[in-house]
């Protein structure tokens, strides 16, 4: 009778490991998918702004609207491990139950990130304590097409991630300058004390934006930065803006004040390190990378790279140190206020 028991449990434990295995073999698939997903607002959402920059020429038709393909959402994405960037804050997401897949596919291991950073809760985000941020390099070198939920139990879906546009004079693609400046801010944000976190830190990651906002939910962030460039059909339009949720996002509007003013202050400082015009904090409740955050949140849309004029400024070391000290700025001055 013990013999045929033992014989029946270790048979269990063999199907468990083989189901256990193809669970894996079928996430490291994702990389090869297809690009789409959340970038900026469709370009009819984006308001043309005539300008003063000369009107650019040989501008290719079609800057990367959103996709919208069908494919349904990847279940395997929860059994991935954590992320091991997260400082394992023992504080759990305050979110509901619906919320998230559990784990985010963070097949990046940030080095730079302070292997302890030392949070001291502050849900004002002001006062003492060492206070910890969040970057998010938008995009990656291959899109995930695969559909997520665009907010937390929500039946919009949406791509998970895309590779983002790319300099339509420059050549340079959206996830790289992204990674540059994000690099950059780091680096600053680390001298200046603060603790940092990045959501990745090579191009070669699968992370959707649903699971970039949980990096950043799990971390219990005091602020959490989104670095994207823009893109419109029109190639006069430029400048700078920063995204966050209304104040009536049905997932997270008690963190609109906060996500508001860290857009205000970034944007502010940025334009003003870098003399780039001043377009506006756009409020939307669109973003998945927003919708899923329970912390404050900014995009940030530095400039556009359907305009040649911007398009190659960020393309250089001096702007992107310029961008960089700006957003550092405007971090500084949200903590301050
Ligand atoms: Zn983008």
């Amino acid at each position: 009778m013990k013999k045929i028991r033992l014989k029946f449990l270790m048979c269990a434990v063999g199907m468990l490991l083989i189901i256990a295995c193809a669970g894996c073999g079928r996430n490291k698939t994702n990389n090869d998918l297809l690009e789409a997903g959340e970038h900026q607002l469709p370009a009819s959402e984006n308001e043309v702004t005539p300008t003063s920059l000369p009107a650019a020429t040989g501008l290719p038709a079609t800057p990367t609207p959103d996709p919208t393909a069908t494919s349904a959402p990847d279940p395997t994405a929860t059994s991935t491990p954590v992320p091991t960037a997260t400082p394992a804050p023992t504080k759990a997401p305050t979110a509901t139950p619906t919320e998230v897949p559990a784990t985010p596919a963070v097949t990046s291991t940030p080095t730079e990130v302070p292997a302890t950073p030392t949070v001291t809760p502050d849900p004002q985000g002001g006062g003492t304590g060492k206070k910890l941020i969040v970057i998010d390099a938008g995009h990656q070198r291959k899109g995930n097409n695969d559909k997520e939920p665009d907010g937390p139990g929500s039946a919009t879906k949406k791509a998970k991630v895309s590779s983002g546009t790319t300099g339509h004079f420059t050549g340079l693609p959206e996830y790289e300058l992204n990674l540059i400046v994000s690099k950059k801010l780091q680096a600053i944000l680390l001298e200046r004390g603060y603790d940092v976190i990045m959501v990745r830190d090579t191009h070669d990651v699968d992370i959707s934006n649903s699971e970039r906002a949980e990096i950043a939910n799990k971390a219990d962030a005091d602020a959490f930065i989104r670095v994207h460039a823009n893109a419109n059909d029109n190639s006069d339009v430029n400048g700078a803006e920063t995204l966050c949720q209304t104040s009536k996002n049905p997932y997270n509007a008690d963190l609109y004040p906060q996500s508001r003013k860290l857009s205000e202050c970034v944007l502010d400082a940025l334009c003003a390190e870098c003399g780039c015009k001043k377009r506006h904090v756009v409020e939307t409740d669109t973003m998945s990378g927003i919708n899923w955050c329970r912390v404050p949140v900014t995009i940030v849309e530095m400039g556009f790279m359907t305009n040649e004029q911007e398009d190659r400024l960020m393309a250089t070391e001096t702007y992107q140190d310029k961008l960089a000290k700006g957003i550092a700025d405007g971090i500084d001055a949200y903590f301050a206020k």
